[in-house]
């Protein structure tokens, strides 16, 4: 499953930044989710839990901020927030846009001790 090798390498890079920074324990993982990402947050919150049992990760609370799609239209300028899963600009209708957010997953926060 797709989520499962995602938790893996998120889980991996907790342990090393807890060693990086000679922590013993993760108390908080903070991600961040674009809705175009594919990943299903609901499946990674419970990959997250089967795994984080074996690991530095064990006590700590999972944070999922789901990120909405936002994109630049380069015909008006205009940066906006898409609603629906609709490329185009939401003020002009043009399609001639930049995504610049909402595509991805990322580790955006720890809390260690
Ligand atoms: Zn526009």
């Amino acid at each position: 499953m797709h989520e499962y090798s995602i938790v893996q390498s998120l889980l991996d890079s907790c342990e090393e930044n807890a060693k990086v920074n000679d922590a013993t324990k993760i108390t908080k993982v903070v991600v961040k989710i674009g809705v175009m990402s594919g990943v299903e947050p609901e499946l990674l919150q419970t990959a997250f839990d089967t795994f984080k049992e074996e690991t530095i990760c064990h006590e700590a609370k999972f944070i999922l901020n789901i990120q909405k799609v936002i994109i630049n239209c380069s015909d008006c300028n205009t940066k906006s927030e898409l609603e629906k899963n609709e490329y185009c600009c939401p003020k002009c209708q043009s399609t001639n846009i930049e995504i610049l957010d909402g595509e991805e997953m990322f580790l955006m926060q720890l809390e260690m001790e």
